[in-house]
C-alpha cells in the first residue's frame, strides 16, 4: 500500500513538470548512469526484470555459442513479477527515455558514442548531460576529439568505460592518455567495476572477467593523477571490503550503484548500500540506473530508492541528487545545494 501511495503521489506531482522546476514528491534526480545508444545496444529485443528474483544456474552441457536456453530464461521470457520490454527502435528508445526524464525531473549523465549522444542532446539539451563512453580505448574518440567536445561543452564525463567486458584493466597502458586528459580537463570518469549479465563470458563478451571488478586496481592511477575525479560504476559489487578500502584511502572516489538499484533484490542492494553509509560514506554514494534499452527503468529506480527500507529522507536526497551535484560541481536543477 505504501509503495502504491508513494508512486501515485509521484505520478500526480509530475504532471506539471517543466525543464527547470519540476514539483515532484522526490525532488530532482541526478542519474549518473544512462546509456545513449541504439535500441540494438543490448542485442535482440529483450525483457529486464526489476529486480531479478534469482540468478539461475547454467547447465554447461547445454552450452555453446549463444546459449539460447539460458539467455531466454534471463532476458527473453524471464519469470519475474516486474519486467520491462526493450524499446522497438532508436527513436522509440530516445523519445521514451527523454519523456521519462522530464516526467520525473531527472538530469542524466548520458554516455555513448558522440553521434548518439549528440542526437539525444538535440531533443533534450537541458536534462541530457553529455558523456562519452566505450568498452575499450581503441573504441574511444581520440584525445584531441575529446578535447574539442569539451570545448563545445559536450563532455561532462568520460563514462561509462566498460573496459571490464573486454578484459582490459584500468592500468592498461592504452588508457593512460585518457586518464591524463580527464585529469587535465577536470572531467569525471565512470568506470565499470562490477557484475555483468550472468554468463556473459559465455554468450556475449568472452573477455569479461569478474576479477577485474577489484576496485583497488584504481589505486596506482589515483596516485599518479591526484586531481582525477573517479566514480566506480556498480560500486565494486560484491567486493565491498576492497571498495571501502579504496574510498577510505582516497576520499575523492565515489561509488555509483548502477544496475544494482534496478536488477538486484531488496535483500541484497539495500544492505550493500547501507554498509557504505555505516562506514561513513553517506556523502559519496551516487545513484544511477544503467538505463540501456528499457526506458521505464528511469522511474523504476527512483521508486525503488524512494521506498527503500531504513534509508532516511535525507539519505535518499543525498543519494538521488545532492552527492552527484557536489561530485560533478554542477547543480542542474538549481537547488543551491553546492552553496551549502
Ligand atoms: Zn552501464
Amino acid at each position: 500500500m505504501r509503495v502504491a501511495a508513494i508512486i501515485g503521489a509521484v505520478s500526480l506531482a509530475c504532471s506539471t513538470t517543466t525543464a527547470n522546476a519540476a514539483p515532484t514528491a522526490h525532488g530532482p534526480v541526478l542519474d549518473m548512469h544512462v546509456h545513449a545508444y541504439g535500441a540494438g545496444g543490448q542485442g535482440p529485443p529483450s525483457f529486464v526484470c526489476a529486480p531479478f528474483p534469482a540468478f539461475k544456474p547454467l547447465d554447461p552441457g547445454t552450452g555453446g555459442k549463444g546459449l539460447p536456453g539460458y539467455m531466454r530464461s534471463m532476458f527473453g521470457e524471464p519469470d519475474c513479477p516486474k519486467k520491462y520490454r526493450s524499446a522497438s527502435s532508436d527513436d522509440d528508445l530516445r523519445t521514451r527515455t527523454i519523456a521519462m526524464l522530464r516526467k520525473h525531473d531527472v538530469y542524466a549523465i548520458a554516455g555513448g558514442s558522440p553521434a548518439y549522444v549528440d542526437r539525444w542532446l538535440r531533443d533534450e539539451p537541458t536534462r541530457i548531460l553529455p558523456a562519452v563512453g566505450a568498452g575499450s580505448p581503441d573504441k574511444l574518440p581520440s584525445v584531441e576529439e575529446l578535447r574539442q567536445r569539451h570545448t563545445l561543452g559536450r563532455l561532462k564525463a568520460l563514462s561509462e568505460l566498460s573496459l571490464q567486458y573486454q578484459g582490459i584493466a584500468p592500468g592498461d597502458p592504452r588508457m593512460e592518455p585518457y586518464w591524463a586528459l580527464a585529469e587535465e580537463l577536470d572531467v569525471p570518469v565512470g568506470i565499470h567495476m562490477g557484475p555483468g549479465p550472468p554468463g556473459t563470458t559465455y554468450f556475449a563478451t568472452p573477455l569479461y572477467r569478474a576479477a577485474l571488478t577489484d576496485p583497488l586496481q584504481l589505486e596506482p592511477i589515483l596516485v599518479r593523477h591526484p586531481k582525477l575525479r573517479v566514480f566506480v560504476v556498480h560500486a565494486g559489487y560484491p567486493m565491498k571490503e576492497r571498495m571501502l578500502a579504496l574510498m577510505a584511502a582516497h576520499p575523492q572516489v565515489y561509488a555509483e550503484f548502477g544496475f544494482l538499484t534496478i536488477g538486484y533484490r531488496d535483500s541484497d542492494i539495500w544492505p550493500y548500500l547501507q554498509s557504505f553509509i555505516d562506514a561513513g560514506f553517506e556523502d559519496r554514494i551516487l545513484y544511477g540506473t544503467d538505463q540501456m534499452v528499457w526506458p521505464e527503468l528511469i522511474e523504476v529506480g527512483i521508486q525503488r530508492v524512494w521506498t527503500a527500507p531504513r534509508l532516511t529522507r535525507t539519505q535518499k536526497r543525498k543519494f538521488l541528487y545532492e552527492n552527484a551535484a557536489r561530485f560533478l560541481r554542477i547543480d542542474p536543477a538549481k537547488t543551491g545545494i553546492l552553496q551549502r
